[in-house]
């Protein structure tokens, strides 16, 4: 059996105890949380002798958390006599990963459970973008009957910045956008599915692999990553530094810790307006920061939210977020200059640092940056694979697409063989 507790029980539930003791921060609209919950229930039920399993909901005990340091959603920590011990496991959390940790943390050997499968159904290939790479790999994988899924994020291709294409091998000149629309109609009509989302956590030590977005979580045999160069990304001074601490890519995971504080959301579409009204709601001071021209971004948008009562400003950037341990004020960019505005979160509505989620889930990168692969597309990783811009192979779309047919070819042999 689970126990949720509150911060006034976690004294005498966890630091005067002598058990063996998993402690579960979660939150709610949290997916890895929620895939998460059947394997803890299943952990305490069969190893119910040997530990005990409490909840903690991250976003009503925050003191707690910080005091804790706890960053994200879910963090696993482990006490043993009331100390805690071991790593901590945070994110996307695996059953396999979670049996390891209770023989090393606790020395607790596995039985074997009656957990059929994690949550939720394991795809065969999902491809991290749909630029020419990732829509040719699709193409493949969709063709050869794998169950694939395209995750599209908010960063433009590059390709649909190309005004006139004339050197893609068998097509007269063509605009970018109007190439990339046929590669797209090409892996649907073969089954692939193309679905929005940036990824914010990859686990990729695991068999299956765990991605999770704003909104989804998947499960996947093999992973092919074509994420572009990301050149749009606008980089703000200690965005990396405060995650967890003050800055966010997902207001509804995390929204409801700043309840009646002041909250900003960056960003230029529907889904930070969504966002910002969704604070709104929960009672924040919000303000949307825009960096598309007022006379640019979608009239809805400026209108919804100055109905709704949140404050609007837009052609701004955000330059840097400042603070001691969580962030306290940002700078930003007016076209009448800087200026600095008070807030105890920036919730970072565009496309999400590809970087740091590679590097935290183990992938090999180059000095240049670019993810390090052999010539079958092969990461360092088994099962994982990178195509297109992102290895820096040529930045030509013809290479992209070549690329992406032989991270596809490897991935179907990987499914078929397992190497
Ligand atoms: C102005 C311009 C003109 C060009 N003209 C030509 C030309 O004439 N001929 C030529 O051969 N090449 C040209 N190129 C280069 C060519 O467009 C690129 O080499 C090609 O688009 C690379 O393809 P890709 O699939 O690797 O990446 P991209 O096309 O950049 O696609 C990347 C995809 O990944 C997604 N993504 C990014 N981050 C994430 C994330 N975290 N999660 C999920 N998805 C994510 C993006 O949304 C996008 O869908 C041009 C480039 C530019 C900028």
């Amino acid at each position: 059996m689970i126990t949720n507790i509150t911060t006034e029980q976690f004294n005498t539930l966890i630091t005067a105890s002598s058990e063996n003791i998993i402690l579960d921060f979660y939150s709610s609209e949290c997916p890895p949380c929620e895939a998460l919950a059947p394997i803890l229930e299943d952990m305490a039920a069969t190893y119910g002798e040997h530990l005990t399993v409490y909840k903690i909901n991250r976003q009503e005990n925050r003191e707690l958390a910080l005091q804790l340091d706890v960053r994200s959603s879910p963090t696993l920590l482990f006490y043993k006599a009331g100390v805690e011990v071991g790593t901590r496991l945070s994110g996307v959390i695996t059953k396999s990963q979670l049996l390891d940790s209770l023989l090393t943390v606790f020395g607790i050997k596995e039985v074997g459970t009656s957990l059929k499968s994690e949550l939720p159904e394991t795809i065969d290939v999902l491809i991290l973008g749909a630029g020419p790479a990732g829509l040719a790999a699709a193409i493949y994988t969709a063709r050869a009957g794998k169950k694939t899924v395209v995750l599209k994020g908010k960063a433009t291709s590059r390709l649909e910045m190309a005004h006139l294409v004339e050197n893609y091998p068998g097509l007269p000149p063509i605009t970018g956008k109007d190439l990339l629309q046929v590669m797209e109609k090409q892996a649907i009509g073969f089954g692939a599915q193309i679905i929005k989302g940036d990824v914010l956590e990859l686990a990729l030590g695991s068999d299956p692999k765990m991605v999770t977005t704003r909104g989804d979580f998947f499960s996947t045999k093999t992973l092919i990553m074509a994420m572009g160069k990301g050149q749009n990304q606008q980089s703000i001074e200690n965005e990396e530094r405060f995650v967890g601490m003050g800055v966010s890519y997902c207001a509804t995971c995390d929204g409801a810790f700043y309840r009646g504080k002041n909250v900003v959301v960056y960003g230029n579409d529907h889904e930070a307006l969504d966002d910002a009204l969704m604070l709104k709601q929960l009672g924040c001071n919000t303000t949307l920061i825009s960096y598309c021209k007022s006379n640019q971004c979608p009239s809805e948008l400026i209108e919804q939210a100055k109905i709704k009562g949140v404050h609007y400003i837009p052609n701004a950037k955000i330059l840097s977020v400042q603070g001691a341990s969580m962030v306290s004020q940002i700078e930003i960019q007016l076209p009448e200059g800087k200026q600095t505005l008070d807030t105890d979160v920036v919730f970072i509505i565009q496309e999400v640092p590809s970087q740091a989620v590679l590097q935290k889930a183990g992938v090999s990168i180059t000095s240049k940056d670019c993810i390090a692969v052999d010539r079958e597309m092969k990461t360092n990783l088994p099962g994982v694979f990178a195509a297109g811009d992102v290895t820096c192979g040529g930045l030509q779309i013809a290479i992209a697409t070549g690329e992406g047919v032989s991270a596809a070819l490897s991935a179907l042999r990987y499914i078929r063989k397992g190497v």
